[in-house]
Protein backbone atom coordinates (compact mmCIF):
# COMPACT_ATOMS: atom_id res chain seq x y z
CA UNK A 1 0.00 0.00 0.00
CA UNK A 2 1.33 3.30 -1.15
CA UNK A 3 0.61 6.33 1.32
CA UNK A 4 0.70 10.08 -0.16
CA UNK A 5 1.60 12.68 1.96
CA UNK A 6 -1.30 13.38 2.97
CA UNK A 7 -2.05 9.75 4.69
CA UNK A 8 1.31 10.66 6.23
CA UNK A 9 0.11 14.17 7.98
CA UNK A 10 -3.20 12.60 9.24
CA UNK A 11 -1.42 9.98 11.36
CA UNK A 12 -0.91 11.12 15.14
CA UNK A 13 2.83 9.37 15.19
CA UNK A 14 5.59 11.98 14.68
CA UNK A 15 7.31 9.11 12.93
CA UNK A 16 6.19 6.00 10.48
CA UNK A 17 7.81 3.14 9.38
CA UNK A 18 8.53 3.50 5.43
CA UNK A 19 10.89 1.00 3.43
CA UNK A 20 13.27 2.48 0.93
CA UNK A 21 14.06 1.07 -2.31
CA UNK A 22 17.78 0.01 -2.97
CA UNK A 23 18.56 1.61 -6.16
CA UNK A 24 20.63 3.92 -5.68
CA UNK A 25 24.44 2.78 -5.67
CA UNK A 26 25.58 6.02 -4.70
CA UNK A 27 23.63 6.50 -1.39
CA UNK A 28 26.00 3.83 0.26
CA UNK A 29 25.50 2.43 3.23
CA UNK A 30 22.17 3.66 4.13
CA UNK A 31 20.58 2.45 0.78
CA UNK A 32 17.83 -0.09 1.35
CA UNK A 33 16.67 -1.56 4.63
CA UNK A 34 13.57 0.22 6.13
CA UNK A 35 13.74 3.86 7.80
CA UNK A 36 11.69 6.16 10.39
CA UNK A 37 9.89 9.08 8.05
CA UNK A 38 8.04 12.21 9.33
CA UNK A 39 4.50 12.65 9.24
CA UNK A 40 5.22 16.63 10.01
CA UNK A 41 8.02 19.47 9.31
CA UNK A 42 10.27 19.31 12.53
CA UNK A 43 13.46 21.11 13.26
CA UNK A 44 15.76 20.13 16.06
CA UNK A 45 19.23 22.00 16.24
CA UNK A 46 20.75 21.46 13.22
CA UNK A 47 18.40 18.49 12.13
CA UNK A 48 15.74 19.87 9.76
CA UNK A 49 13.49 17.70 7.66
CA UNK A 50 10.06 18.16 5.55
CA UNK A 51 7.16 15.82 5.84
CA UNK A 52 7.58 12.88 4.03
CA UNK A 53 11.73 12.82 4.77
CA UNK A 54 13.78 9.95 6.46
CA UNK A 55 14.98 11.19 9.88
CA UNK A 56 18.74 10.40 8.72
CA UNK A 57 18.97 12.34 5.43
CA UNK A 58 15.81 14.16 2.90
CA UNK A 59 13.27 12.09 0.96
CA UNK A 60 15.15 13.56 -2.35
CA UNK A 61 17.78 11.82 -1.25
CA UNK A 62 16.27 8.17 -1.77
CA UNK A 63 15.05 6.33 -4.75
CA UNK A 64 12.23 5.70 -3.04
CA UNK A 65 10.59 5.74 0.32
CA UNK A 66 7.21 3.93 1.09
CA UNK A 67 5.61 4.39 4.22
CA UNK A 68 3.70 1.96 5.94
CA UNK A 69 1.59 2.74 8.49
CA UNK A 70 0.74 -0.67 9.46
CA UNK A 71 4.26 -1.58 10.86
CA UNK A 72 5.88 -0.41 14.07
CA UNK A 73 8.32 2.19 13.55
CA UNK A 74 10.32 0.48 16.06
CA UNK A 75 10.86 -2.54 13.00
CA UNK A 76 12.58 -0.06 11.01
CA UNK A 77 16.44 -1.50 10.57
CA UNK A 78 18.42 2.07 9.80
CA UNK A 79 20.64 2.56 12.31
CA UNK A 80 20.99 6.16 12.01
CA UNK A 81 17.26 6.93 12.11
CA UNK A 82 17.19 5.04 15.38
CA UNK A 83 19.97 6.65 16.70
CA UNK A 84 18.39 9.92 16.32
CA UNK A 85 14.71 9.17 17.20
CA UNK A 86 16.31 7.76 20.30
CA UNK A 87 18.64 10.77 21.41
CA UNK A 88 15.42 13.12 20.49
CA UNK A 89 13.36 10.41 22.13
CA UNK A 90 11.22 10.92 18.96
CA UNK A 91 9.85 6.94 19.25
CA UNK A 92 7.65 5.81 21.94
CA UNK A 93 6.83 9.49 23.70
CA UNK A 94 4.19 11.96 23.07
CA UNK A 95 5.74 14.05 20.07
CA UNK A 96 2.81 16.81 20.40
CA UNK A 97 5.00 18.45 23.46
CA UNK A 98 7.55 18.89 20.70
CA UNK A 99 5.25 21.36 18.68
CA UNK A 100 3.59 23.64 21.51
ZN1 LIG B 1 17.36 6.12 7.88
Amino acid sequence: MIYSLSDLQRTEALLVFAHAYAGGATCGHYSGGSHLVLTRPFTAGRLKRSTGDALCKPHAKFWGLEPNLERDPAAATCKRCKEIAGRLNLLGTDASKHGT
